[in-house]
């Protein structure tokens, strides 16, 4: 089975001021492209040739695991992200209160372990079998479908993510994240 790049949900001028064209030309037509590229070439002749994304996830590690949580790491993290300015509904909302105290609390929290995560990786807003929200970071490939924990919202902290537009600093990259949640996708996935 020959895995392909997803289309993007949006056109590659369309995140601006978020994240240039630049930066989407590379991080996903070159990062995100060279992960399916390198998941292709690693699966042939493995037990692993055949099985779809999320099974050769579970199964692998070592470069077959890297390289297949990137790609769904990434197909996870476009479609966090929209250009139309989304609302949460009054239901999710409430959710985040209950959970975090505040909506303003939640990007706080969000925010500053985003900024924490040392190195590469991603940080994420999960859906505990408990029911609860919580927000755990995970490094390099580091993905939530290896958990019991339902993933809802991704930001992507690889330095690839924001160099381009942001240098050095994280900290405006992840501000600027929220003006471009896609809070329709979030919802969705609470699988409610
Ligand atoms: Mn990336």
């Amino acid at each position: 089975m020959t895995h392909i790049l997803m289309e993007l949900p949006y056109k590659t001028t369309d995140l601006i001021p978020f994240i240039s064209r630049e930066t989407i030309e590379y991080h996903y037509g070159k990062h995100h492209q060279s992960y399916i590229n390198n998941l292709n070439t690693l699966i042939v002749w493995t037990e692993f040739e055949n099985m779809s994304l999320e099974e050769i996830i579970k199964k692998s590690s070592g470069a077959i695991f890297n390289n297949s949580a990137q790609v769904w790491n990434h197909d996870f993290y476009w479609k966090s992200l929209s250009p139309q300015k989304k609302t949460l509904s009054d239901n999710f909302f409430k959710k985040i209160e209950e959970n975090f105290g505040s909506f303003e609390v939640f990007k706080e929290k969000f925010s500053s372990l985003a900024l924490s995560n040392f190195g590469s990786g991603w940080t994420w807003l999960v859906k505990k079998e408990s029911w609860a929200l919580e927000i755990v970071s995970t490094s390099n490939a580091g993905t939530i479908i290896t958990t019991d924990d339902i993933p809802l919202l991704v930001i992507d902290i690889w330095e690839h993510a924001y160099y381009i537009d942001y240098r050095n600093v994280r900290a405006e990259y992840i501000k600027q994240f929220w003006n471009f949640v896609n809070w329709d996708f979030v919802e969705g996935n609470l699988g409610e």
